[in-house]
């Protein structure tokens, strides 16, 4: 069985004390969030890898009531300490925890009650986001993977943006692929037409013009302002939290190893090819 925390400084203090160097990663601390048990350490992780390998976000914990996300972060740091995993070359960047104060209140919303996830364009962003913006403003990602839960779907989804020129090319098409994968695996599926309101076909959105607007309107999520920094290829996850916490952050993983080994791939193929 595995531990399940509700405490955010125990969580991060696991991370940090037991499976860092075994892992082969480094803590920053960026910052400490206010929590009603007190301050909780901000910390990004990061592993480096050869220079030219591809760069990688992975970003968990933005939504309080999703502990899967968080727990997935720990559960793979100890696979890769225990040697189970063993990841491909790529230069990581890891926020495990965003939302501490929510995480403890098991809310969606930080402990002054914002949707942090919304809140990646407003004027005055809320300490948790301006840490994040900061970091990110300079940095460009091959690859952004969001570990999230959705309390209303009884089967994995997820939102994929492909760089444009790639849509509609089939294999470069990621999402199908992983949700066929989750399937032959025994894990359920959303298979509505429509999820949160977009369109969907096997459990993957791929939004499109449409939403803008509507964000717009209620305030960027990360993915937004990943792309307009030039991060073009992105991967939200939505796992069903009527599995357990075993399931859910093995899904987690086993999508998020999926896409490194897809990413590597295409960085292979494109070192591969002749320069003109
Ligand atoms: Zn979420």
């Amino acid at each position: 069985m595995m531990e399940e925390f509700s405490n955010p400084k125990e969580l991060i203090q696991e991370i940090q004390e037991q499976y860092l160097e075994t892992s082969g990663f480094k803590a920053t601390l960026l910052s400490d969030i206010e929590t009603d048990i007190g301050p909780c350490p901000f910390i990004r992780l990061k592993r480096k890898s050869e220079t030219g390998a591809p760069k990688v976000l992975l970003s968990a914990g933005i939504h309080g009531d999703e502990p899967a996300g968080p727990h997935a972060v720990l559960s793979l740091l100890k696979k890769i300490s225990d040697g189970k995993i063993v990841l491909p070359p790529v230069n990581l960047d890891i926020f495990p925890l965003i939302n501490p104060s929510g995480f403890l209140r098991k809310t969606r919303t930080n402990q002054h009650g914002l949707d942090l996830n919304r809140c990646f364009a407003t004027g005055h962003p809320p300490k948790e986001i301006r840490i994040m913006m900061n970091f990110l403003k300079n940095r460009e990602y091959d690859l952004s993977v969001e570990f999230h839960e959705d309390i209303d779907t009884k089967g994995f989804y997820l939102y994929e943006h492909q760089p444009v020129h790639l849509v509609g090319t089939g294999p470069n098409e990621w999402g199908q692929e992983i949700t066929a994968l989750l399937r032959r695996q025994g894990f359920p599926i959303n298979e509505s037409h429509t999820i949160e309101g977009m369109p969907a076909l096997n459990g993957v959105i791929s939004p499109k013009r449409k939403r803008r607007s509507f964000f717009r309107q209620h305030g960027w999520p990360q993915a937004f302002y990943m792309h307009k920094h030039g991060t073009s290829r992105t991967l939200t996850l939505e796992t069903p939290p009527c599995l357990s916490i075993e399931d859910r952050t093995k899904i987690h993983i086993e999508v998020f190893r999926f896409a490194l080994e897809r990413l590597q791939k295409i960085f292979h193929e494109k070192q591969a090819q002749p320069h003109a």
